[in-house]
């Protein structure tokens, strides 16, 4: 059997100069079979991952599961053709759309009037103080 040649997803993630630290989206149900799914960001901003026939590109969203602890969860996939290579001129529809997602999520965030951060609505107690600043200088306890 011939295989595809095509990039691998590290080699898109290496070329896309993402921002923020690039970490595994645990709990998934398929292991990664090179680095995918793949959550960029912190605080999240997208998600990468990979079909063989696709690279996936999705904002990120973080759902508390508990007192404490969140997982990451995928908002609005889409679905791009993997680029032919790494070139700038290859990754350009990846480019774009990780640009569009990364744009959409920032949009979402909230600026914190304590500490001045703009941060996801996930990590609001109210549209304008952090989670953090709650506990600090709200009287909130969580
Ligand atoms: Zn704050």
């Amino acid at each position: 059997m011939r295989r595809v040649d095509r990039p691998t997803l590290s080699q898109v993630l290496a070329g896309l100069d993402l921002p923020g630290p690039i970490t595994p989206l645990l709990g998934r149900v398929e292991p990664p079979k090179d680095l995918g799914p793949v959550v960029v960001g912190d605080p999240p901003l997208i998600v990468l991952g990979e079909t063989a026939e696709h690279i996936t590109v999705a904002q990120a969203r973080i759902r508390w599961i508990d007192v404490g602890a969140t997982t990451v969860t995928v908002y609005k996939p889409r679905s791009l053709a993997w680029p032919p290579d790494v070139s700038p001129e290859g990754l350009g529809p990846v480019r774009h759309e990780v640009a569009r997602a990364i744009h959409l999520r920032k949009k979402g965030f909230q600026r914190c009037r304590w500490c001045g951060k703009r941060l996801p609505r996930e990590w609001m107690d109210f549209s304008d103080c952090c989670m953090g600043c709650a506990e600090r200088y709200e009287g909130v306890v969580h």
